[in-house]
């Protein structure tokens, strides 16, 4: 299907699709049908806004070029380009906003909004690792966490959009850990990057002294609170034994759920990806496969890498906008 709309949807020559990723940071760019995006810009926010002010950047961001269409990859469930809620991009208040209806009033042409685990299951599928996969399952690990299932050509996403929102799962009824999207004790807050510096932050007091005999500590020279990705990969490298044992602490309650999954009409595997296990790299993948064969002996089998490329969410973006021209 996805070769099909690569094929009509290259026919519209001179026009370029211009691409979002809209998370806790905005990256944008051209994206091109060779798979590729160039004159990426990436803004880091570190704030919400409100949907108006989203659409308004958005404006500003498409060049006065000629641009067939635009494919934006958003952390939060769609339906039908309409996003049911986008907590780290507008705040846990705003539900159902019609985000492409209102950019296709502005540019008269087409806007294709998807989930970014649908953009990132679409590159998977055609540049990354599930190339020849009929039926897999994408798990991203970001400042949130997200899922998707693929099959015979398509995202399955629901009727509703809701389909994998697995973040929002309460894995922990009695944590009155505050997730992004309003609610306490889901998945999203004990598996997730921001999850992975909590636990850190934590050990450097509960367990300060193994904290100080850290890599981990040198990397952030003695401040837990500077900690990000790049230290944590770095450490795990190295085989620091401080951050083996808090990458095997986070990723026990994503390995339940997992196998959890097993019951159900589960894909052939689960890729796993997302920019913060793409950092960590190995060291997260095989904690997670630690934590996977404790539960399911042999079950490690069931997930492989993504294939790490910080362009992935805008090519999907790309590749979902190709679908819309084609459809
Ligand atoms: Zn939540």
């Amino acid at each position: 299907m996805i070769g099909s709309s690569f094929a009509r949807a290259n026919g519209i020559s001179g026009k370029v699709t211009y691409v979002f990723s809209l998370g806790i940071r905005f990256t944008h760019g051209i994206f091109h049908n060779s798979g590729n995006v160039s004159q990426v810009k990436d803004i880091g926010l570190g704030q919400t806004f409100p949907p108006q002010m989203v659409v308004d950047f958005i404006k500003n961001a498409v060049p006065k070029v000629s641009v067939k269409a635009i494919g934006i990859a958003i952390a939060g469930p769609v339906n039908k380009g309409v996003v049911s809620f986008a907590p780290n991009i507008w705040g846990p208040a705003i539900k159902d906003f019609p985000l492409a209806e209102e950019l296709e009033r502005i540019f008269k042409f087409p806007v294709e909004v998807v989930n970014n685990v649908t953009a990132r299951a679409l590159f998977e599928k055609c540049y990354g690792h599930a190339k020849f996969a009929d039926s897999f399952g994408v798990i991203t690990i970001d400042k949130g966490v997200g899922f998707k299932q693929y099959s015979n050509g398509r995202v399955l996403v629901g009727p509703d959009g809701q389909d994998g929102e697995i973040g929002h799962l309460t894995v922990n009824e009695n944590s009155r850990r505050p997730c992004g999207c309003g609610g306490f004790g889901h998945l999203e807050t004990d598996v997730s990057e921001l999850a992975a510096f909590r636990i850190v932050q934590e050990r450097s007091v509960s367990r300060a002294e193994a904290f100080r005999a850290s890599q981990l500590y040198q990397q952030v020279a003695g401040k837990a609170a500077d900690l990000n990705a790049e230290h944590i990969a770095r450490a795990a490298k190295a085989g620091d034994a401080f951050t083996l044992a808090m990458l095997d602490t986070l990723c026990k309650p994503l390995a339940q759920i997992i196998c959890n999954l097993q019951m159900a009409d589960p894909p052939e595997k689960y890729l796993i990806t997302g920019d913060f296990a793409d950092t960590v790299g190995a060291p997260y993948f095989q904690a997670l496969e630690r934590q996977i064969k404790q539960i399911i002996p042999g079950g490690n089998q069931l997930i492989m890498p993504g294939l790490a490329d910080k362009k992935a969410y805008l090519v999907g973006a790309g590749l979902a906008a190709l679908n819309r021209l084609a459809a």
